[in-house]
């Protein structure tokens, strides 16, 4: 599919879904939105940058005069507007809006720049932007699943390199791991990482732990969770996401030994109940339940799982107050944790794809 036609798809696919929840306009800044539907990602400056698209309409971008250059321009898809530095940016926006009752606004957008377009316009309803993009993002199509799969299967060498043995641990700082697995994921065509998290022994407890200078010893457990992004279709990034527990010789703790066990169950319960028709929560509670059974409930302190695309963290959230039913092209994590406070933590993560 052509870039063109691949965002004019997207644009259409979000103009049913604001017909369909009765939004008049969406409003897009900063975030992954933005790339996805026009392939521009805006810089997070303070200057303002926005998408509008009303369902009936040709779409508008509005960027800084000096960041014009960075767009690409793609005629059908949206019309480009430049602001100046003496100009009211909002006021412009604001003007797009005539009519418009019933706004969405981007997650990421500036509350600054909210808060002075409720000031142009106090009279809207206003909804969260995520609520009409997020489902429809969450559904990706077979490029995206093929972006979402080169990305995986670097992070998969980069895992292969690990467990291997490829990459010295003990002896080593966490920090030091973590920027040598981040070499690795570029090295394997990322095109940036996004996170590389390296935790020994005790620090795996806290299952977002920021490596450090801990110096890696015999006998840890050393989680590591990292991901990266690779360019895709149209020039837009896709990510990767994966978590493995490795042994830094000698013997990990016994206990952490027999948890590994259960938690190995609990993934795999995840990933056959991840099936077309079952609802989020379902597989939510299918790896969950593994670990309640065995004992280990306390200390799963996370939900199993998040989708991924353009985002690390996207919709469908793998969460029990999620009742949305899986559908063809979700793709999410099943990433199932142990972390017992101060002694050691474990969790092993996969990405899949939903399909017939
Ligand atoms: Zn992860
Ligand atoms: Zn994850």
């Amino acid at each position: 599919m052509s870039a063109a036609s691949m965002f004019g798809d997207r644009l259409a696919r979000v103009r049913a879904r604001m017909r369909d929840l009765d939004v008049d306009a969406l409003v897009l800044s900063v975030g992954p939105e933005l790339p996805w539907l026009t392939g521009y990602e805006a810089m997070p400056l303070e200057r303002l940058t926005a998408l509008v698209v009303r369902p009936d309409d040709d779409a508008q971008l509005l960027v800084p005069r000096l960041e014009a250059p960075r767009v690409v321009e793609r005629p059908g898809v949206f019309s480009l507007h430049a602001w100046d530095e003496t100009d009211d940016p909002t006021a412009t926006v604001a003007g797009w809006l005539h009519g418009a009752d019933h706004i969405a606004v981007g997650d990421r957008m500036w509350a600054r720049f909210l808060v002075e377009l409720l000031e142009h316009r106090p009279d809207a309803r206003y909804r969260r932007g995520n609520d009409v993009v997020g489902p429809v993002r969450a559904i990706k199509d077979d490029d995206e699943i093929a972006a979402l799969r080169a990305a995986g299967a670097a992070a998969d060498r980069v895992a292969a390199q690990l467990q291997a043995g490829d990459i010295p641990l003990v002896g080593r700082t966490e920090a030091a791991v973590s920027d040598d697995i981040g070499r690795r994921l570029v090295a394997e065509g990322h095109t940036k990482v996004n996170f590389a998290i390296v935790a020994a022994g005790p620090n795996a407890s806290s299952p977002h732990h920021e490596p450090g200078e801990t110096v890696i010893a015999p006998g840890d457990a050393v989680l590591c969770d990292f991901g990266g992004t690779m360019t895709g279709p149209g020039g837009v990034g896709y990510c990767s996401d994966m978590t493995r527990v490795v042994g830094a010789g000698g013997s990990a703790p016994a206990a952490l030994v027999e948890a590994y066990a259960v938690l190995h169950a609990a993934h795999g319960a995840g990933v056959a109940a991840a099936t077309v028709g079952t609802p989020c929560s379902a597989v939510d509670a299918a790896a969950r339940d593994v670990l309640v059974d065995a004992g280990y409930g306390d200390h799963f302190i996370h939900r199993t799982g998040h989708g991924i695309g353009v985002e690390e963290h996207e919709d469908p959230y793998i969460v029990s107050t999620n009742d949305t039913p899986l559908v063809a092209g979700h793709a999410f994590s099943i990433e199932p944790g142990v972390y017992p406070p101060g002694e050691w933590g474990i969790r092993l993560e996969d990405i899949v794809i939903a399909t017939e």
